[in-house]
Parts: structure tokens; sequence; C-alpha cells
């Protein structure tokens, strides 16, 4: 899947997709927490995987160095999701965690997987990354 840079960011924005999480999928570091949590929504519409992967603290689970059986994970993940939406609820953002609580709006063939989730991020060498998070209503 591509998405053409003069389109509608997927992460909600409003923004172009040039404007917006391109230039962080291209190697500019996002700034909040709440930028690297679109730009990771709209990595997993694009299944860039390797931007998941690079993005994703040693503390989340999925974590692991080998990144060949990870990369299939999300990989199948994004071939069987459709990407519909994507809410920000708040963001709290400090200077090295912050939180993000969203609601993502999922398919996957005809069942419905959205989820309303509240992350964590935490800023390493002036990087932000995701760490983990818990679903609420
Ligand atoms: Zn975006």
């Amino acid at each position: 899947m591509k998405i053409p840079p003069n389109n509608e960011c997927p992460c909600g924005s409003l923004k172009k997709y040039k404007k917006c999480c391109k230039v962080f999928h291209d190697g500019v570091n996002p700034k909040t927490a709440e930028q690297l949590m679109r730009s990771r929504f709209t990595a997993y519409i694009l299944n860039d995987a390797n931007y998941i992967i690079k993005t994703t603290h040693k503390e989340n689970q999925d974590y692991t160095l080998s990144t060949e059986s990870w990369k299939k994970d999300i990989t199948n993940f994004s071939d069987y999701t459709d990407f519909i939406k994507l809410e920000i609820f708040e963001t709290i953002e400090g200077k090295d965690e912050s939180f993000v609580k969203f609601r993502a709006t999922l398919k996957q063939g005809n069942l419905d997987a959205s989820f309303t989730e509240n992350s964590r991020f935490l800023k390493v060498n002036n990087k932000w990354f995701y760490v983990d998070g818990t679903f609420t209503e």
C-alpha cells in the first residue's frame, strides 16, 4: 500500500501526508509522543514493519532481537487489517514519559477489531519510543 504525498494523512491530522507522517517515515524524529503515535498508525497502513520496530521500546512485550519473525507478525497484522480511522482523545506530554489515549477503528474481514488504548511512550536519547498500552473503554 502506498499513500500519495498530497492525500490527506490517514492519521486524522487533516494535513497532507507529505506534511505529516511522511516526514517521520522519511527519518525525522517526532518531537512529540502524539506525532509518534500517529506516524506508527500510518506505518501500519503502509505495512512499514521497519518503522514499527525502530520506534518500539525495549520493554515492549513484542520486542525481540530476532526481527525476522517480528516483522512477519507486523506484516500479517497489516495485511489482515483495514485501518479505518484514528481518533486521539487525550495527550499528556511529559519530558521523558508521555501518554496518548486514542481509539483505532479497525476491521479484519467482517469483524470489528477496533479498540481504545492509553499508550505509554518513553524518551530515550532524545527519541520517543512506544512502550505499551492499556485497553480502556
Ligand atoms: Zn499523519
